[in-house]
């Protein structure tokens, strides 16, 4: 049996735990290394509750699909434990957890019907027939496909079969959906739509979901909890506006993007503000109140997004702290807003201004422009 099929026949039946128990999902010290000594997954530890919606997001090959391969029974961890409602898993095969995976190849039966197809999970746990199609509608009828129940897949949209695939692992009452890029396949129009869809199904459910992705626009527009990896790490647990906006270090605010990075050293700290500047030049300040951060002279790391950077014409003196003047290198136009790339002593800024100003600043490259930005817009990086 494939993964896919197997993840459709995982289940066992949810039931809600008593107050005294200890609620949600647990990963304690989880780690996975691979023979010849891949670390996959490094001392992950991260706490869902119930009802929550919660991305695992990074570049390929940091270990979130093996994070969640783990929690589903598909990986056995080197060391450490998964904890659902109190109880331990990992000794369980993935048909005795109470989670089920949708992977992102979501194999449906070509040959059976939809309502074959929801039906299957609970056929192979030896449940009647009259039951069977009763729980099989209904996972149909959550997922608004009640009435395509006698047709076959390939005679469905590529969103309604996925739709299918949902109600497929629905209807075995799982406590926990592990979703491995399960948007991966769509195009583009679709999986826009999916991504509204999927998650109004998951509020309407208020089931716990886990979803893998890449993707750092699919991770801020659809979950409660972004967790951010990298290197087998966990780098970042936050919610989809303080990942986009206050990355914790380097990496997270590379990887989210459209973050520009101000690497120098600290000229001037206080209790409450920390400021540095770049070999370039470029002096920013930071709001702290942490006892740890750097001191006068040591290294420190800014970022400020650039959609937090203004431009203006340059000119007025020389540019002051949290402002520079840069060299236009090149005007990108995306529709709703426009990126600025620029160059400031060899090193490169990003401005995102809207749209609406693509007249004034088209064919403006070989220009300089003074940017500016708030203090307020910027973070200072953990080391
Ligand atoms: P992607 O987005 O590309 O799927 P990922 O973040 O999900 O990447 P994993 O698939 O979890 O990453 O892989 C983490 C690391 O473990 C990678 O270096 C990968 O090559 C390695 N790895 C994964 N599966 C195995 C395996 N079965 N044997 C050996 N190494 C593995």
């Amino acid at each position: 049996m494939g993964d896919s099929e197997a993840a459709a026949t995982t289940e066992g039946a949810a039931t809600a735990p008593s107050s005294s128990q200890p609620s949600g999902l647990d990963l304690i010290g989880l780690t996975k290394v691979f023979p010849g000594g891949t670390v996959a997954v490094d001392d992950v530890n991260l706490h869902v509750d119930h009802g929550e919606y919660v991305v695992l997001l990074g570049p390929s090959g940091c270990g979130k699909t093996t994070t969640l391969r783990m929690i589903g029974g598909h990986e056995f961890p080197s060391s450490g434990d998964i904890v659902l409602d109190g109880e331990s898993l990992v000794d369980l095969e993935p048909d005795k957890r109470p989670t089920t995976t949708v992977f992102q190849h979501f194999a449906l039966f070509p040959h059976r019907s939809v309502l074959d197809n929801v039906e299957f999970g609970l056929k192979m746990h030896g449940v009647g027939k009259g039951e069977r199609r009763q729980e099989a509608m209904k996972a149909l009828e959550m997922v608004g496909l009640e009435s395509l129940a006698d047709r076959k897949p390939r005679a469905l949209s590529g969103g309604q079969q996925q739709r299918v695939a949902l109600a497929r692992v629905l209807v075995t009452k799982p406590k926990a959906l592990l979703l491995d890029e399960p948007l991966g396949d769509l195009d583009r129009l679709l999986q826009l739509r999916m991504r509204v869809e999927l998650r109004a199904l998951q509020r309407q459910l208020g089931l716990m979901f886990i979803h893998v992705t890449h993707n750092q626009e699919e991770a801020l527009s659809m979950a409660d909890r972004i967790v951010v990896m990298n290197d087998a790490r966990i780098q970042q647990v936050a919610d989809p506006l303080t990942i986009a906006t206050r990355p914790r270090n380097e990496l997270v605010a590379r990887f989210m993007g459209d973050n520009n990075l101000i690497r120098g050293k600290v000229v001037e700290r206080t209790d409450t503000r920390v400021v540095v500047e770049s070999d370039a030049g470029v002096r920013a300040s930071a709001p702290t109140d942490e006892a740890g951060s750097p001191a006068v002279g040591e290294r420190a790391d800014l970022a400020v997004r650039a959609a937090a950077v203004r431009v203006s014409d340059a000119g007025g003196g020389e540019a002051a702290t949290n402002s520079a003047d840069c060299n236009v290198t090149f005007v990108e136009f995306l529709g709703d807003l426009v990126k600025l790339h620029l160059d400031v002593g060899g090193e490169r800024m990003l401005a995102k201004v809207a749209g609406d100003q693509y007249p004034a600043l088209r064919g403006r490259e070989g220009d300089t422009v003074r940017v500016t930005w708030e203090e307020e817009d910027v973070q200072l990086l953990r080391q």
